[in-house]
């Protein structure tokens, strides 16, 4: 690395590490934000000899990237990121941190992925999904779609490992050719990991026209695009790879979208040469990723915690939790969005004839959405009161993000 940059990286390490030292988080974003500001190549520079995974998408991408790491560690040691610092201060921070490393695999937030990819040149770029986020401040999903792909038109020698169950992520994995500029379409390896969330992908990107589905299906009524085959699919409780092996996946973390996820990260880490059977048995090391999916025993309740942001992933919730009782906390602070409309978004029927108990800043707009549902419920004040309110046995909470925070807390306080 250049002089600049081995001043910006250690710099940036002991910022971080003072930070930490502070008791004020893990310091990877303070940390990256000054190396970056002494060397604004500091990325490029810290990513060069390294071979690199991005891992991008409205929802999965801590978990994807986790598993993904997972999987790509049978090659060598990997630098990744921690939760939630998924912009260029978080990939630089987490580079500088690990040291040299042969691997990286960095979660990327949506916005960002154009100027990461041009800063880190990668190996493969993973496509998870495309669904509406938050709605006073998230672009929309036309958009994003738009600029993935003009950011993979430039980066052509990119491989990317896309969904080809997301009609938004298939137009934006696949730009035409143009050989004028010498732009030819990156090589695509499709996994299916299914897609539950529906409602953002009823009208053709490429053309306007509807968008029909029928089973896994589904097609264009007035352009040639349509669901590609994909190589890498679920099948039962384990995953079909291109050469037709089914690989059986024990993990720690609930639910058929996880198994997707890890559908994704064998893809990924394929692409780097590693098989399938040497990669499947290291992604049951992968716990709870930040507190998502964390278990914990109180007065003979086993409390589940779930993480649900937009509507795509609430869905995704509720197909995970269990048929038990079930605590929904809702708030609309900063992180989580102001605007709490999207709850109109999501269908609660699938919650009906559980014990459902709300909860959270804006637990009034929970019910007014649950009675429009026909979804009854009980309201309580307090994380301890809802514990109280249900039997012994299994109580799954699913909670938007600062609640979800507050309850990790919570649950922190009293054990
Ligand atoms: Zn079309």
């Amino acid at each position: 690395m250049p002089l600049r940059a081995k001043v910006a990286s250690s710099v940036s390490r002991t910022a971080a590490a003072l930070s930490r030292a502070a008791g004020r988080g893990d310091g990877s974003v303070i940390g990256g934000w000054i190396g970056l500001k002494i060397d604004p190549d500091l990325l490029a520079h810290l990513s060069a000899g390294r071979a690199i995974a991005l891992i991008s998408g409205t929802n999965g991408k801590t978990t994807t990237t986790r598993l993904s790491a997972a999987a790509v560690g049978v090659l060598g040691r990997v630098a990744t990121n921690s939760f939630g610092a998924n912009m260029p201060t978080g990939h630089t921070s987490a580079l500088a941190k690990a040291g040299s490393t042969p691997y990286a695999v960095l979660e990327v937030d949506e916005h960002y992925l154009a100027q990461v990819l041009e800063a880190t040149e990668p190996h493969v770029v993973a496509l998870l999904n495309l669904s509406r986020d938050q709605l006073d401040r998230a672009k929309e999903v036309a958009m994003m779609a738009q600029l993935w792909r003009a950011a993979l038109v430039r980066h052509t020698d990119v491989r990317v490992v896309a969904n080809a169950d997301d009609p938004m992520v298939v137009w934006a994995a696949t730009p035409p050719a143009d050989p004028v500029q010498g732009v030819r379409p990156p090589h695509v390896t499709w996994f299916s990991a299914g897609q539950r969330w529906h409602d953002d992908s009823w009208v053709c990107p490429e053309c306007g026209s509807t968008i029909q589905r029928s089973g896994e299906q589904w097609w264009c009524t007035g352009c040639p695009l349509r669901r590609p085959d994909a190589q890498w699919t679920v099948e039962d409780d384990g995953v079909l790879d291109p050469t037709g092996a089914w690989h059986k996946v024990t993990l720690q973390l609930p639910g058929k979208v996880n198994l997707g996820n890890a559908a994704t990260a064998l893809a990924v880490a394929a692409e780097f040469g590693v098989r399938p059977v040497d990669a499947v048995s290291r992604l049951h090391t992968v716990t709870s990723v930040a507190g998502r999916y964390a278990q914990v025993d109180r007065d003979g309740r086993n409390i589940r915690l779930l993480l649900a942001k937009n509507p795509a992933s609430w869905l995704e919730a509720f197909d995970m939790a269990d048929e038990a009782p079930t605590l929904l906390s809702i708030n609309a602070r900063d992180p989580d969005g102001l605007d709490t409309s999207w709850l109109f978004d999501v269908d609660f029927a699938p919650l009906r004839g559980r014990q459902v108990l709300i909860t959270g800043d804006r637990a009034y707009d929970l019910a007014v959405r649950l009675d429009v549902n026909g979804v009854p419920f009980q309201h309580v004040r307090a994380f301890g009161e809802a514990v109280r309110a249900v039997p012994p046995g299994r109580l799954e909470v699913i909670a938007n993000y600062t609640a979800f925070q507050d309850i990790r807390a919570e649950l922190d306080r009293v054990n």
